[in-house]
Parts: structure tokens; C-alpha cells; sequence
């Protein structure tokens, strides 16, 4: 089982938060899928096993006409052992979709779409600079319904500057109307140099404070655990069966292959990264370079790796994989770096599982940082 992600950076416009890497030049779209096929032509001999998930992120995969997204599938197949049951994922904005799109994904491998929606108040939406508005949200949903486009996960976002806990509210009904299989809620990170962390730096924006957000992050657990939805990981929730299958691979340390400018690679001896500038990575993959930096793991950064991705997942850490994966030592090291934390009530161990409790989950990051070897 491995994990392929294909990297689509072109937006139609740049959102004031974002922090990945996107270009608005589209005239370089045709000549980037180019290279895309050239790298899994080239990288065709990096997963040793078939794979199960595809995900194409961005950016704005949904930008890309529907001659390109098929070279892109052909070329993954051509080049890839594919299982037959996979899960396809295609990230688009809610302004992409129109009757056409929804019938073409229908018609191609994709079986699931990942849409930013972030937000339902178009005052919001409006400031972050995202081009669409909360109605065209409900219109995606639709076409992509009636299409009968089945596996459906929204992206919602909380904690921008004066939102309010009943905006919040709203947001997370108006999500739960829409009955998708699968949502992901994240708050609003001030990422370096961004418009938005700009406003911040030069006071004309004011963070929303911590216990607002911690308020909104409980109102959402609450809202979508009611609602029936599993939270299966800091910030994932979804009907029973519709777990994000590639996302659950990043975490669970399946090997994964990602192309594309700003693709990252792995593959449990080490980390792959490509170059962040579609120019740079365009003329070294016609020269057949992978414009790549490398970085080859060791015990410790293995360990730590699990110990961030599975603490982020409501299984959390098998213990028992642990003593055979890294030996009685960094066993030892966890059940002691652990045990303040479990007096605390922040964490629990259920079986041989080391997980999260509810409390827990507020202050992950720093619980994650203690049980870090490194
Ligand atoms: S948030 Fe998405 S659509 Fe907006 S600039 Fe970033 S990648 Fe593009």
C-alpha cells in the first residue's frame, strides 16, 4: 500500500492566509503537466508497493481543464502499480464546479473531492480574498450531487480576527446541512509572510484570543460528534466509512511518492522535498534531475515522526509496535514522558494504545513536543 500526491500550484488569486506555495501565472499550467508526467515517468520505480490513494492538492487542482487532468491520470497509471479499489481525492474551490466539472469528475478515476469552503459568511470570505461566496458553497454540493459525486469533504476554517463564537455556530450548521461524508476544520494559523500576518504585524487586524479559539475548537467537537460524525484526528471528522483514506497514510507511516513543485516524499529511510519555484522545477525535470533535497532518517526522527502523526489520531500510539519498531529503550522512554500527562487526565492508554484525551487535545502540541526524543 503507498500514497501518491500530485501538486497543482496555480490559484486564480492568492488568499490573504495561505502559506503554500501557488503561483497566479496559468499560462505555465500546460507546460507544468508536462513535467508532472515527465516526474512519474522518472520516479517510476519509487514505491515498491501498488497504490492505494491519490490525491491531487494545491493550489486549485480545479483550475486545470479536463485534457490536463486526464494526461495527469494517464501518466500515473501508465507509470504506477495501481490497486482497483482506490481512493481518488480532487481538491477544488466551490466557484470551479460547475455542471461540467461535476460530470467530468464523475466520468474520471476521482471518487472523492476535498472543497475549501472555509467559511459561510461572506463578510469573511470576503476579507480572507477567497473568490467564492457561501451560495456558491451549497451550489458545488449540489451539482457535485447530482452528478452523483459520493464522497464529499469540506475544509472549514475558525479564529479569524472578530469572528464571533454565533458566526461559528453558523458556519458549522450551515456545513452540517450540506450531509458531507467528511470535514476538516483547522484555525487560522498566522504564517510568515503572508498578507494576513502583515495586517497583524502593522496592528490593523487583532488575533482572535486564545480562549475564544479553544471555545470554538469544543463547539465543533461537540456540534459534529452530535451530528455523527468520528473524530478521527485533531481536525477530521467524518460519517463512519469515510475517513480520509490518503490522509490516514501520512499518518500511519505508509509510504508515499509526491510530485510536483513542493512535493514532499517518503519513504520510511527518508524525506523527500522538491524544489518550491515552478520555473527552477520545470527546466530541472526536462534536464531529467529531480529538483530534490533529501534528508535520510534516523532512529530518533523515525520515532518522532510516529509520535507526532499518531498522537494527532484518536487510535494514537500502539505501544506495542514501539517495543518492536524501536526496542525497549524508546518504550521506556515514552511510559515516562507519558505519565505526568495521563496523572493530568491529558492522556489515556487504552490497551496497548497511548492516546489523546478530550482535555488533551487543546494542548497537543506541547504534549507532542515532550514525548519527542529529539
Ligand atoms: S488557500 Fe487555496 S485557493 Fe487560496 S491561495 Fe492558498 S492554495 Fe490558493
Amino acid at each position: 500500500m503507498s500514497g501518491l500526491y500530485v501538486h497543482i500550484p496555480f490559484c486564480k488569486s492568492r488568499c490573504i492566509y495561505c502559506g503554500f506555495y501557488s503561483t497566479t501565472h496559468e499560462e505555465l499550467r500546460s507546460r507544468y503537466v508536462d513535467s508532472l508526467c515527465e516526474e512519474l515517468r522518472l520516479r517510476r520505480d519509487y514505491l515498491d508497493d501498488r497504490i492505494s490513494t491519490i490525491y491531487l492538492g494545491g493550489g486549485t487542482p480545479s483550475q486545470l481543464c479536463q485534457t490536463d487532468i486526464d494526461r495527469i491520470f494517464d501518466a500515473i497509471y501508465k507509470y504506477n502499480k495501481v490497486e482497483d479499489s482506490i481512493e481518488a481525492t480532487f481538491e477544488c474551490n466551490p466557484d470551479d464546479i460547475t455542471e461540467s466539472l461535476a460530470d467530468y469528475i464523475k466520468s474520471s478515476p476521482i471518487n472523492r473531492v476535498s472543497m475549501g469552503a472555509q467559511s459561510f459568511s461572506d463578510d469573511i470570505l470576503s476579507f480572507i480574498r477567497r473568490r467564492h461566496n457561501a451560495s456558491q458553497i451549497i451550489s458545488a454540493v449540489e451539482r457535485l450531487r447530482k452528478a452523483d459525486v459520493s464522497n464529499i469533504s469540506i475544509d472549514l476554517m475558525f479564529g479569524f480576527p472578530q469572528e464571533s463564537i454565533q458566526t461559528w455556530r453558523t458556519d458549522i450548521e450551515s456545513a452540517l446541512n450540506l450531509e458531507v461524508e467528511h470535514i476538516s476544520a483547522y484555525s487560522l494559523m498566522y504564517e510568515e509572510g503572508t498578507a494576513m500576518t502583515k495586517l497583524l504585524l502593522e496592528n490593523r487586524i487583532k488575533e482572535c484570543d486564545e480562549e475564544t479559539y479553544l471555545a470554538m475548537y469544543n463547539i465543533l467537537i461537540d456540534k459534529l460528534v452530535a451530528a455523527g460524525y468520528e473524530h478521527y484526528e485533531i481536525s477530521n471528522f467524518a460519517k463512519s466509512g469515510y475517513r480520509s483514506r490518503h490522509n490516514s497514510n501520512y499518518w500511519n507511516d505508509i509510504p508515499y511518492l509526491g510530485i510536483g513543485a513542493s512535493a514532499h516524499s517518503f519513504n520510511r529511510m527518508s524525506r523527500q522535498w522538491n524544489i518550491d519555484d515552478i520555473s527552477s522545477y520545470m527546466e530541472s525535470i526536462s534536464k531529467k534531475t529531480i529538483p530534490a533535497e533529501t534528508e535520510f532518517l534516523t532512529k530518533d526522527s523515525r520515532f518522532d515522526d510516529v509520535v507526532m502523526t499518531r498522537l494527532r489520531t484518536c487510535e494514537g500510539i500502539d505501544m506495542t509496535g514501539i517495543k518492536k519498531n524501536f526496542g525497549e529503550d524508546y518504550l521506556a522512554f515514552l511510559y515516562k514522558e507519558a505519565a505526568p500527562h495521563i496523572e493530568n487526565g491529558l492522556m489515556t492508554l487504552e490497551g496497548s494504545h497511548l492516546h489523546l484525551t478530550r482535555k488533551g487535545l487543546f494542548v497537543s502540541d506541547s504534549i507532542i513536543s515532550d514525548l519527542m526524543h529529539v
